[in-house]
């Protein structure tokens, strides 16, 4: 990197991190001049159009819908897409709010994927460093997922249109991972057929800096079943020997499991809600339901624990005199495997764009949020991370999950992390929502794009690359471990999921929409100072 460029990239708004080695690929590559000065400009355009990404965020952000009822947001992107030449097909694999947008013809076909949908009960006000909702009760970006179509949507602009001057030859995909959060489509997508002919998924998850892994990460796999019991009613004074309650089987279900869980291994990661607990006490429950999501690291140990609650169940069922109505599976994941060439490259590129340069304000938002958490009040992250290497199995401790696995099993993928959240945080909660349309998540949003249309420069002109990915693919991932889905058949999309609480909180969440038309930024438009954080050191906390 010259002086001038280094320059030019600091006026950037980039923290100049100098790769090793020759231009802006790194050290790992071959110096290629056309490459590397493709991609400043691709750089350069995606700062240039810093404030498209930031209305992406930011609209999403306030849409704060559930997963499969993302219908804002879908209709939102599609537009922009189809704006911007791609041809969209809506309501994929049975989802009406997923979509596959495709430009381009021939090879690589490179998709670009991030999740879409929100976390209940985490309305809260952006750059706000303590609890306050702008619908009590109602759900909101509370995981961030807003920001990774915005990182993706640009830099497939941006690269379209260098693919179009140049006349590079290539499709590229852009998809929402709807119903992240149920683990709930991309088993289907796959199912489907919508990766058979995609070379490399380039997926992006919100994170708190810039990052890539290869091989098995630290996360589980899971399956989501739905338990539904069906007893008598009856009168719960009058007659309660008549009556065989479909709540005492769900409580004698999770009692049993709540036991069985000492003897697991400790990778796994079990949990429950009751979606269904019986209408009023003096009726005696008729039917009840229990929803478990079952994790483990690898297929097999999913399956054994699924096979657990079947028969736990079955048992729950016997004691009380009723009956199992349904087993139904809501969402599914496989456990994840990155790809080690794909991997390699992206973070050649995260070394050469680095994080963004934090304001004092930003800095003085994640301090307050972590203070007002009792976590260690560290700020934003300074030094990138490290690219991830594999766990081995009996290191793992168990974790989340995300249905891009299946997706990881189909083709080379891997999922860049980009910094557009603060450190430290629960996760799933408010407190994740804050950064989510600020300055913080418009700066790593636009890293994260620089970081993926210089990653798609890399694929599409380095064509060994896609090649060494597939050998990887092929040779190593997939040599001893088979995909199976745990969809079976007969499961499909729970579409039905979350429709009663957006319709429920959807029209008082409609006056918060964001009007760019109107507004700069979301902030202007709420009319929140940023950054607002507490002025008294005895002023009440949350709880
Ligand atoms: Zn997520």
């Amino acid at each position: 990197m010259t002086k001038s460029t280094a320059r030019w990239l600091m006026a950037l708004g980039c923290t100049i991190v100098v790769a090793a080695g020759p231009g802006l690929a790194g050290g790992r590559q071959q110096a290629d001049p056309r490459i590397d000065a493709l991609k400043r400009e691709a750089a350069a355009e995606i700062v240039a159009l810093a404030g498209f990404t930031q209305q992406m965020v930011d609209s999403i952000f306030s849409f704060g819908e559930l997963g499969f009822q993302e219908y804002e947001t879908q209709s939102y992107l599609v537009n922009i897409l189809r704006q911007h030449g791609f041809t969209v097909q809506e309501g994929i694999s049975g989802v009406p709010t997923a979509f596959m947008a495709t430009w381009g013809s021939g090879k690589p076909v490179i998709a670009l994927g991030s999740d879409v949908d929100g976390i209940p009960q985490s309305s809260q006000k952006p750059g706000v460093a303590y609890r306050a909702p702008l619908v009590e009760g109602a759900p909101g970006h509370g995981e961030g997922h807003n920001s990774g179509e915005a990182v993706n949507v640009t830099a497939a602009i941006v690269i379209k249109k260098i693919m179009e001057r140049e006349k590079i030859p290539g499709t590229i995909k852009v998809w929402p991972g709807v119903a992240e959060e149920l683990v709930g489509t991309k088993a289907y997508f796959a199912r489907d057929g919508f990766f058979k002919d995609v070379d490399v998924c380039l997926f992006t998850h919100v994170g708190n800096n810039l990052g890539v892994s290869w091989g098995s990460g630290a996360g589980n796999g899971l399956v989501s079943v739905e338990y539904r019991f069906r007893g008598e009613s009856a009168h719960s004074a009058g007659a309660p020997w008549r009556g065989r309650s479909a709540l005492d089987a769900v409580e004698l279900m999770n009692i049993g499991w709540n036991f069985r869980r000492e003897h697991m291994r400790i990778q796994q990661r079990s949990h429950y809600v009751i979606p269904d607990g019986g209408d009023q006490p003096n009726v005696v429950p008729p039917t009840a339901s229990v929803w478990y999501y079952f994790r483990e690291t690898e297929y097999p140990g999913i399956k054994e624990m699924w096979e657990t609650g079947n028969t736990m169940a079955q048992a729950a069922a016997m004691m009380t005199g009723t009956k199992v109505e349904s087993m139904r599976v809501l969402g599914s994941a496989w456990p994840q495997h990155m790809n080690k060439v794909v991997a390699e490259a992206m973070y050649d590129n995260i070394k050469s764009v680095g994080l963004p340069a934090w304001s004092e304000a930003d800095q003085t938002l994640a301090r307050a949020v972590q203070k007002e958490l009792g976590v260690k009040e560290e700020g934003l992250a300074r030094e990138i991370d490290k690219l991830e290497e594999p766990i081995r199995d009996q290191d793992k401790r168990g974790g989340g999950s995300d249905d891009i696995g299946d997706i990881s099993w189909n083709v080379p993928t891997v999922t860049l992390r980009f910094p557009s959240n603060i450190p430290n945080l629960p996760g799933h909660n408010w407190a994740n929502a804050i950064a989510m349309a600020t300055p913080i998540a418009h700066k790593g949003a636009t890293a994260g794009a620089k970081v993926q249309a210089l990653t798609m420069i890399d694929l599409l002109l380095r064509p060994e690359i896609v090649k060494q990915a597939w050998a990887y693919f092929n040779d190593v991932q997939t040599k001893d471990v088979k995909y199976t889905p745990l969809v079976r058949p007969e499961d499909k999309p729970a579409i039905d999921l979350n429709r009663d609480v957006m319709e429920r909180f959807r029209p008082q969440m409609k006056a918060y929409y964001f009007d760019p038309t109107k507004y700069k930024t979301y902030l202007e438009q709420l009319g929140i100072q940023y950054p607002t954080v507490r002025t008294t050191a005895d002023a009440p906390r949350q709880p």
